[in-house]
């Protein structure tokens, strides 16, 4: 997919206070550090949008870009900060919930996991949420470029496996590198599939 534009729109801690729905919206959301800005980047082809949402004040917002006019990403706060107040924590989750939810032209959630890692309790549990509620998503396993195409795998079939214990219906799986862009071409015909599916 050539990217022509990528647009910051605005930012919010609501679900009122999101944008219009006019466009079909992708959002991207894991642990902190699970490469998330990387890979918002590495998908819009653009080395400063990830700047936009990382600036004081935002990383807690849900930030909206508009990507070739059609489509919008939409970078959800990183979950899992230990450090985060328990009664800001709530509120946060809050959010995040309500927009995932209740958006309804949000088409596909992109949920982050560090391949480099065995399963993680917080992503599991989190996986097991969107299901419960209906939220469409797939798994992408971040930084495959730092391990082996075994290890990666291992730890993919480890996560499915664990998934299985609460779910008939796994998701689609992609995996991922923002440093070497593998992956990129695969997400990209994910959102071209979606959006034409719509059409
Ligand atoms: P965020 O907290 O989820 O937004 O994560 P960042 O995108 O800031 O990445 C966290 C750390 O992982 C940074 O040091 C990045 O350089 C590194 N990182 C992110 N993606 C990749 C990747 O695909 N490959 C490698 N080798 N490092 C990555």
């Amino acid at each position: 997919m050539k990217i022509t534009s990528a647009d910051y729109l605005t930012s919010s801690t609501t679900l009122e206070g999101c944008p219009e729905p006019d466009l079909p919206e992708f959002a991207l959301i894991g642990r902190s550090n699970v490469g998330k800005s990387s890979l918002l980047n590495a998908l819009t082809q653009r080395t400063g949008l990830a700047h936009v949402s990382n600036k004081p004040g935002r990383t807690r917002l849900i930030n909206f870009f508009a990507i070739n006019e059609t489509w919008c990403l939409v970078d959800l706060p990183g979950y899992g900060y230990a450090k985060m107040a328990k009664s800001r924590r709530h509120e946060f989750t809050d959010m995040v919930s309500t927009y995932l939810a209740q958006r309804d032209n949000l088409l596909c959630t992109f949920v982050l996991i560090d391949s480099n890692l065995p399963p993680q309790q917080i992503d599991l549990d989190f996986t097991q949420w969107l299901m419960g509620e209906g939220v469409p998503f797939v798994l992408v396993f971040t930084k495959i470029d730092k391990i082996s195409a075994a290890r990666v795998q291992e730890h993919i079939d480890q996560f499915t496996t664990r998934m299985g214990e609460f779910s008939d219906n796994l998701p689609m799986i992609f995996t991922s590198s923002a440093k070497t862009k593998a992956g990129m071409n695969e997400l990209h015909g994910l959102v071209r599939k979606v959006l034409a599916s719509q059409a």
